[in-house]
């Protein structure tokens, strides 16, 4: 018989060494654990809005089918990206959330040996990518909180397989300029691919931010990553996809599972995708809860990261202490510790009613 260390040692040394991804806790668990209703969840990122309607339609059509399985190769989807991006369909991977395509770029490229680049503060599935297929973690320490491209192009060596870059970045909500990311892109050989995770992609408004989508076809080195967790409301179905050079397509294609996308999720993503009004809708309610925040937290002058995601990164002092407090008033946000960030609790923007509920439940507990 087996005991617990033995079972641990037949692992990989890569995952022997893996601590799992901390997720957001849910309403349902802390409203069991603590006998109260009306929790608020400000912990995920998640569109507060919901859903959109058309993506709510489409995905009730579409359970009539789920004894059938998907389209693997999510062509309809692909399609509409395609459209929407104006790139080729075969340039798209599609995954189960774009964590999920975050994964099979690392099994893909990297291995046992190699190295993969990440910046600290960074999305903490980086470190989970690299460390599961056992290669070495590279971390550049950041600059104000945010990636430091010249330290990152630097730490490049022979090993190097892969770069991840969120932009923005998540948890800082940091974001890189265009000439920035084009300065970087120049510097780092072709060999090594680049990830840019545009998960934030559609709250971004600002003139010097561009995609990275318009490097593809100078870099085919370069890959971007997107989801419909965000600001398309749909994280709970988990649909995210890569755009990149076609033949790194087909190289992530082989890898991936087949069906990875499920066909709920695939009817769901693609109204999502038509549905603008929605989007346009959830971005405006986001500047609006974002405005709201600062502006409370700037009255009491109390510290934050500027960010120009969904969330926002506030300094509150013993953060693992004041999560554990607001969770007794029934707001769950997000401690930041495993970052390295311990003053700090990371906010997600509610609707306003939402983010009033995180503000006074701040203040009493600050208090
Ligand atoms: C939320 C997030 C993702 C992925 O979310 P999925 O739900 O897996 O698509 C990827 N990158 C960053 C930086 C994120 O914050």
């Amino acid at each position: 018989m087996n005991t617990n260390q033995q079972l641990v040692e037949l692992a990989t040394p890569g995952v022997q060494g893996l601590k799992p991804y901390a997720p957001g806790k849910p309403v349902e668990e802390l409203e069991r654990e603590l006998g109260i209703e009306n929790a608020v969840k400000l912990a995920s990122n998640e569109n507060p809005l919901g859903p959109s309607p058309l993506a709510l339609a489409a995905a009730r059509e579409a359970m009539g089918n789920i004894a059938r399985y998907p389209d693997g190769n999510a062509f309809r989807l692909k399609l509409a990206l395609a459209d929407k991006l104006s790139v080729d369909s075969e340039q798209i991977t599609p995954g189960n959330g774009s964590n999920d395509v975050l994964e099979v770029i690392a099994r893909t490229f990297a291995g046992p040996g190699d190295e993969i680049i990440f910046s600290e503060y960074g999305f903490a599935v980086y470190p989970i990518a690299a460390q599961a297929v056992g290669a070495r973690a590279v971390v550049t320490p950041a600059i104000n909180w945010a990636h430091d491209l010249e330290a990152m192009a630097a730490a490049v060596t022979e090993n190097t397989k892969v770069i991840f870059i969120a932009n923005p970045n998540n948890p800082t909500g940091t974001w890189l300029k265009a000439e920035e990311i084009e300065a970087f892109l120049a510097k780092v050989p072709d060999r090594v691919m680049v990830v840019l995770d545009e998960a934030y992609h559609e709250y971004m408004n600002q003139p010097d931010y561009r995609s990275a989508l318009a490097w593809l076809d100078e870099h085919p080195n370069l890959i971007v990553t997107r989801t419909f967790s965000k600001a398309y409301g749909l994280a709970g179905l988990r649909v995210g996809y890569a755009v990149s050079h076609k033949q790194v397509a087909n190289l992530l294609n082989r890898v991936r599972q087949p069906f990875n996308v499920n066909l709920v999720a695939l009817a769901a993503a693609e109204a999502a995708l038509a549905d603008e009004a929605f989007l346009r809708r959830a971005v405006e309610v986001n500047a609006q809860g974002m405005a709201q925040i600062c502006q409370v937290l700037d009255d009491r002058g109390i510290d934050y990261i500027p960010s120009v995601g969904n969330f926002l990164c506030v300094r509150v002092g013993e953060g693992d202490a004041v999560y554990q407090k607001l969770l007794h008033q029934g707001v769950i946000v997000r401690p930041v510790s495993n970052y390295g960030m311990s003053e700090y609790l990371r906010v997600s923007i509610g609707v306003a009613e939402e983010n009033d509920r995180f503000l006074e439940a701040l203040f009493g507990v600050l208090a």
